[in-house]
This record gives C-alpha cells, sequence and structure tokens, in this order.
C-alpha cells in the first residue's frame, strides 16, 4: 500500500482506506492504527471536488490571478480539478493557449489539482466564427464557453451545440440577453431605484435561459447553463426538466447567501455577472439545489485587484473571488438545513465530474483516491491575507467560516 488514511469519517462510519497506485484498494471499519498510517483522528473525508467554472486570468491578466494561484486555492478549497474558462489574453481559442495553461498547471502541480481548460466557442468570444473545436478538444479542452457574454446569434449557438457534441463536448452558456443593455452593475428593482444606478432586469438572463432550452429540446442536444441567479430561471429550468430536458444548469455559493440590498453604498465587491438579485431569487435558489433542479454548484471565481474594484460602481469590474470561499460556505448551508451534508458530494463532486465525463471517486475499490479531510469545528474569520487567490474581492471578507481542509490527496499522492 502506497497510502492508508486511518479513522477517517465517512458518511457516519469510521473507516480505514486504504491506497495503492493512486487508487483506493479497500475501505475497512477502523481497527487497529496500522504502521505507517495518516491518521485521520476522526476528521470527515470528502470526495473531491470538481469547479466548472473558474477564471483563472492566465495568460493575459496575472496580475489578477496566475493558473498557479488559482490551483493554490482550489486545493486548499477541497478541489481536485478546476475548468477554466476561456476569455483569457489571447482568448483560448487556439491549442496553443490550451497547451500554453496545460503546462502551467503541470509546472506548478504535477500531481493535481488539475486544470481543464474550457475552449472557446466562437473565436475571439466574438459570437461570429465557430472555433476549431475538433483541435481544441484534441488539445485538452473539455467543453467550450464564451461565458462572459452569451452567443448571440441563435443559429451560431445551435450550430456550435451541435459542433460541440460532434467531437464529444457541451456548449456552457451565459444566459444573457445582450438587448438589454450590458454594463448595468446590479440587478433592477428597488434598490437600483433606490441608488439611481441602471439595473439589469433579471429576464435578461430567463429569455436566454428558455432560449438554450428550446434549442437543447428541438436538437435533442445537451448544453449546460452557467451561475443561474433568479427564480424565474429556475422555474423554467423546472418545467422543463419534468419534460424530460437534457439540459444542466449551476449556480454559485454568493447568489444563496447574498441578495441586491447589499449593494447599498455601492459595494463593489458585490457587483458580480448576473448579478445579486432579491430575497426571493435567493430562497428560491436554495430549494432548487437541494430538490436537483439546479443540478450543481460551481463558483465563478473571478480575481480582480482591489483597485480595479475601487473604482466607482459603473467602471468596476464584475466578479467574486470565490474558490477560498466555496467549501465552507457550503457548509453554512449544511449547519443551516438547506441541504444535507450528503448532498456535498451531490453537489460539488458526482454532477459536475459526471456531466463533464470527469474521473471521480465513489470511494469503492478501483475508483481515484482523489479526497480531503475536513473539520467542520475550524472557525476562521475570511481576511485577504488568509486567502490562497491573488483575488481578494469578495463581499464576504470578514465574515466568520465555518470548517477547513486540513489534508488533500490526488491520485493518492498528498498535495496539502
Ligand atoms: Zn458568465
Amino acid at each position: 500500500m502506497d497510502l492508508i488514511v486511518y479513522n477517517a469519517m465517512l458518511n457516519g462510519d469510521r473507516v480505514t482506506i486504504y491506497v495503492h497506485d493512486g487508487v483506493i484498494q479497500k475501505i475497512e471499519p477502523c481497527g487497529e492504527l496500522p504502521s505507517g498510517a495518516f491518521d485521520a483522528k476522526g476528521k470527515k473525508v470528502f470526495a473531491s471536488f470538481l469547479d466548472v467554472h473558474t477564471h483563472t486570468r492566465e495568460p493575459g491578466y496575472t496580475h489578477k490571478e496566475t493558473i498557479a494561484t488559482a490551483l493554490k486555492a482550489a486545493v486548499h478549497g477541497g478541489f481536485s480539478g478546476i475548468m477554466c474558462m476561456a476569455n483569457t489574453k489571447p482568448v483560448n481559442d487556439s491549442v496553443l493557449v490550451t497547451r500554453y495553461m496545460l503546462e502551467k498547471a503541470k509546472e506548478a502541480y504535477p500531481h493535481g489539482p488539475y486544470l481543464y481548460p474550457i475552449g472557446a466557442t466562437t473565436i475571439g468570444l466574438e459570437g461570429k466564427e465557430m472555433s476549431d473545436m475538433k483541435a481544441l478538444r484534441k488539445a485538452g479542452c473539455v467543453a467550450f464557453s464564451n461565458d462572459g457574454s452569451a452567443v448571440n446569434s441563435s443559429a451560431m449557438l445551435r450550430n456550435c451545440m451541435e459542433y460541440a457534441y460532434g467531437v464529444g463536448a457541451l456548449i456552457i452558456e451565459h444566459c444573457e440577453d445582450p438587448t438589454f443593455e450590458r454594463i448595468r452593475p446590479i440587478n433592477e428593482g428597488v434598490m437600483s431605484s433606490l441608488l439611481g444606478v441602471q439595473g439589469d432586469p433579471d429576464i435578461s438572463e430567463s429569455i436566454h435561459v428558455a432560449r438554450a432550452i428550446l434549442l437543447s429540446d428541438y436538437l435533442q442536444i445537451p448544453i449546460h447553463l452557467a451561475h443561474i441567479s433568479s427564480h424565474r430561471s429556475v422555474q423554467l429550468i423546472e418545467d422543463a426538466k419534468k419534460r424530460g430536458s437534457l439540459i444542466t444548469a449551476e449556480t454559485c455559493p454568493h447568489y444563496l447567501f447574498l441578495d441586491d440590498t447589499i449593494t447599498e453604498g455601492y459595494n463593489t465587491l458585490a457587483k458580480v455577472n448576473p448579478p445579486l438579485r432579491t430575497a426571493k431569487d435567493r430562497e428560491a435558489l436554495r430549494d432548487a439545489i437541494r430538490s436537483g433542479v439546479i443540478d450543481m454548484l460551481a463558483t465563478d471565481h473571478a480575481p480582480h485587484t482591489m483597485y480595479e474594484k475601487e473604482q466607482p460602481l459603473d467602471l468596476a469590474p464584475f466578479g467574486i473571488s470565490g474558490l477560498d470561499t466555496a467549501l465552507s460556505l457550503t457548509w453554512e448551508l449544511v449547519k443551516e438545513g438547506v441541504i444535507e451534508e450528503s448532498d456535498i458530494y451531490r453537489l460539488w463532486c458526482v454532477a459536475p465530474h459526471s456531466r463533464f465525463n470527469l474521473p471521480y471517486t465513489t470511494f469503492e475499490e478501483g475508483s481515484p483516491a482523489d479526497f480531503f479531510l475536513f473539520d467542520p469545528d475550524i472557525t476562521w474569520e475570511l481576511t485577504p491575507e488568509n486567502m490562497h487567490s491573488l483575488g481578494k474581492n469578495t463581499p464576504f471578507i470578514g465574515r466568520t467560516m465555518h470548517g477547513k481542509v486540513t489534508a488533500h490527496w490526488i491520485q493518492g499522492v498528498q498535495v496539502i
């Protein structure tokens, strides 16, 4: 055996985990401490997470984040893999950029966490010409997305869905109707009226959610919907799934905890696209992750420097840094009774990995030894200093966080 983890708490049972050649050999009820074993001292063991929506900012914006710092934040946050969006500079619409990203990741973390590049759906994210999906897929892209904006033309999106499906990959669609003027910093509603700023109506999202559902149903090709933020979109997804639609959807922790009242005082740290909406939307999203209408969680990790965020509300960039906080916030949902502890495995591991055809541990013999120990009793305050990401831009700064990763193995190799 290469690794024996003794006295770990797996789904309420005290077990010893035996690992050889990067895969789980067997799991036994906890007995005597085997020699050379790692003593988990009764800490919880979770299967490693996959984040299907990360912005790593490299190449091009390494003042915001690098691939190495994103992976560092990921592994400390319980992730063995992150799927990185294509809106880098240059855009990831060529195999050279894909290869560059993969090399950088391998240099920083040869044993994982893994970087899974997402190729641009169209060249330059411009929505005009399809990217060379076949070549990008071959180079290592696991999905395609123009995240940051929608593919505006429905006909183009249809072609891209068909082509992506042909090369064994899915489109991840950022749902936002661009005919509602973009660059609207917060949700349209009471708060935007009070602050006197132009708001983004929630229907700008749900109109495109409806479009994606219609295309998917018509073509019988699946599509994945990014960062769902509104109760109206949840309703559309629920109705579609009842009819057997092939769509899947994600939402992010910030939409489950915050609403647009946090933007009072022109708080640019809460400026994110899609915007934080109302308490009604937040509750609908909480119900949707519990019921499975929303399939999975994702961070939409969008690091920026503080000097960029310290601009006026309409100039500050959109985005929240999310890799450092995702796990603790999810644990808070368990503590609040919004979800069960077992839902963590479904929302962060099984659904994301299986949707994008990536391996994960089932804790059965022969499955990859990708897991981490979690101590729910550690409480800590979120400060810029104790974040691993270069992006300190989060409205959760100052919050008391619950639980921490104390050790993490990927393919049986201890990475922290
Ligand atoms: Zn997006």
